[in-house]
């Protein structure tokens, strides 16, 4: 299963992440970091499919996505 590690000291709330996400399983934390900003966070890792596509959106490459070498494909043409 894939995972999705974000680096709260990085994030600055923006939620570009959260409205990417195909799975919509990302959204914003209520606590607040160093920074004084929401962070990120995931709120369901069993549906993310590992697209990478919040980690490719994020502009301060926040996101790392962990897929243990297996190609996961989210649309198969
Ligand atoms: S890897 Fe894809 S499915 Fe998983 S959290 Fe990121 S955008 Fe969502
Ligand atoms: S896109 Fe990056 S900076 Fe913006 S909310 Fe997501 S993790 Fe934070």
């Amino acid at each position: 299963m894939p995972g999705v590690i974000i680096d709260k000291g990085y994030c600055k709330g923006c939620e570009l992440c959260v409205k990417a996400c195909p799975q919509q399983i990302l959204s914003m934390s209520k606590e607040i970091t160093n920074r004084g900003y929401f962070s990120a966070q995931m709120h369901d890792p069993s549906r993310c499919i590992g697209c990478q596509i919040c980690a490719l959106v994020c502009p301060d490459a926040a996101i790392t996505v962990v897929t243990h070498g297996q190609r996961y494909v989210l649309y198969d043409y």
